[in-house]
């Protein structure tokens, strides 16, 4: 399972994360993303090197 941070004061709520993870692990709320199912995360990082805000991190460690 990984750490996967969100600054939700960056977050635009774009969606671009939630379509390019592999493993569903994100979903939209009503203004930004939230994390829907952490134990699913492989830390492919698709979502990290993709958003556009830098508003999504994958922590270095396994929590
Ligand atoms: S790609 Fe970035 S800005 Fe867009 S929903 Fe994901 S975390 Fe938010
Ligand atoms: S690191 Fe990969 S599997 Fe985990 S949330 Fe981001 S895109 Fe999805």
């Amino acid at each position: 399972m990984k750490d996967i941070i969100i600054n939700t004061s960056w977050c635009k709520g774009c969606g671009i994360c939630v379509a390019l993870c592999p493993r569903n692990v994100l979903k939209l709320n009503e203004e930004t993303v939230e994390v829907a199912d952490n134990e699913s995360c492989i830390g492919c990082r698709q979502c990290e090197y993709h958003c556009p805000d830098f508003a999504i991190r994958i922590g270095e460690e396994d929590v």
